[in-house]
């Protein structure tokens, strides 16, 4: 099957009890027994497994092509799960810009827990080898990354990974399968905020953990996500599931809408850097070309005239909403250093942008007439 006619058929719902081709929600946080004790359905009560949070799991893992997929009540309750599966003493390697979220988790709470990390330029295979400690266990990437867009070579880490016994884990929330597939590149999970491009339309917090096996690690997450109990509701599962019917349009809509908008910001005299995947001036765009299908939908501009000059531009858009977040049908704008508070490392004249489902000209129309 094309991947359009996976998303629909794994995403489709079987009801035996009305022959629904919507699935109901299944709202119950338990679930009957028989006279024997047994459980008919599988489910016994909704923190360990829901029938709606089961269908989306399902089509996860079908859709990143893995054999297990696992549903969060956010992104940063499935990146948690995964460093909650290492011991303390682990030494765990992230990359020097990704979503403030990631490091932040690791600062604030797992290096409390004992848990050791570097931060590294994962654009550089030579400084990610000689990151490796004989206690590294997992090598964290984020391709392309949160707000530099800076590209890491998936296949050339996980094999390296590989060879020094550490897992490797790709968040994909920017590329989405759609883009970009983790598990046939080497890694060992792939990770999603389903708040973004999943979800798709900015109405839900929700992350996704697909594992390429059903193997010790899985197991493990699978406990931390029964027993830490971060999981999606059921009605947060159904949004979901609706939502990745649409992925693949969406995806390819606002990845057009991305490389034009790009391109037109690439020559503009105002800026002084335009941060896409998929543009000849990228550093990354050989190894991107190499991973992804197209550029995606996100990129970042950095404005001549420092930070003022940046808050200047943003203030004066129509058409693009200020606010964080990303993966909507809406167009986003936002002022990083602003969003990522006292963990930003991102420069001060960064702007990012998310692009949506407008129509193009609409877009450069108004990045246009904010940067004059
Ligand atoms: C938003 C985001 C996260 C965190 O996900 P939440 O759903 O907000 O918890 C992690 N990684 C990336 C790349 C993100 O954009």
């Amino acid at each position: 099957m094309n991947f359009e006619t996976l998303v629909i058929n794994s995403t489709q719902y079987h009801d035996a009890n009305a022959s629904a081709v919507v699935p109901p929600i299944y709202l119950s946080t338990t679930f009957e027994r028989e006279p024997d004790s047994s459980i008919p359905h599988g489910h016994i009560y909704t923190r360990a497994s829901n029938p709606n949070r089961n269908s989306l799991e399902k089509a996860y893992a079908v859709l990143e092509g893995g054999e297990v997929g696992m549903a969060f009540a956010s992104g940063q309750a499935a990146t948690a799960t995964i460093f909650q599966c290492l011991s303390p003493n682990d030494h765990v390697i992230v990359p020097d810009d990704a979503y403030y979220g990631t490091p932040a988790l690791l600062q604030e709470i797992m290096s409390v827990w004992g848990l050791k990390y570097t931060k590294v330029d994962m654009s550089d295979l030579a400084a990610i080898e000689a990151a490796f400690l004989p206690n590294t266990k997992l090598v964290w990437i984020e391709s392309p990354s949160n707000p530099q867009l800076k590209i890491t070579d998936i296949a050339e880490v996980a094999t390296l990974a590989r060879q020094k016994g550490a897992y490797t884990v790709c968040d994909n929330t920017w590329a989405t399968p759609v883009l970009q597939r983790p598990l046939d590149l080497g890694c060992d999970v792939s990770m999603h905020s389903a708040t973004k491009y999943f979800g798709g339309h900015s109405d839900l917090l929700s992350g996704a953990l697909i594992f390429k096996e059903n193997g010790p690690l899985a197991e493990k997450a699978r406990m931390i996500q029964a027993l830490g109990g971060a999981v999606p509701s059921p009605f947060d599962c159904w949004l979901v599931l609706r939502g990745l019917k649409t992925l693949p349009l969406r995806v390819r809509q606002q990845t057009s809408n991305a490389a034009q908008l790009a391109e037109f910001l690439s020559t503009h005299p105002a800026l002084e850097a335009v941060h896409y995947p998929f543009l000849p001036s990228h550093s990354g765009v050989e190894v991107a070309k190499k991973q992804m299908s197209a550029g995606g939908a996100m990129m970042s501009i950095q404005v001549k005239g420092g930070e003022a000059a940046a808050l200047a531009l943003k203030s004066k858009v129509k058409v693009f909403i200020r606010a964080t977040s990303l993966g909507g049908v809406e167009s986003l704008i936002e002022h990083r250093a602003t969003a990522e508070g006292v963990h930003s490392v991102s420069p001060k004249n960064l702007l990012r942008i998310s692009v949506g489902l407008e129509h193009i000209d609409d877009l450069i129309a108004d990045l246009k007439q904010a940067l004059e």
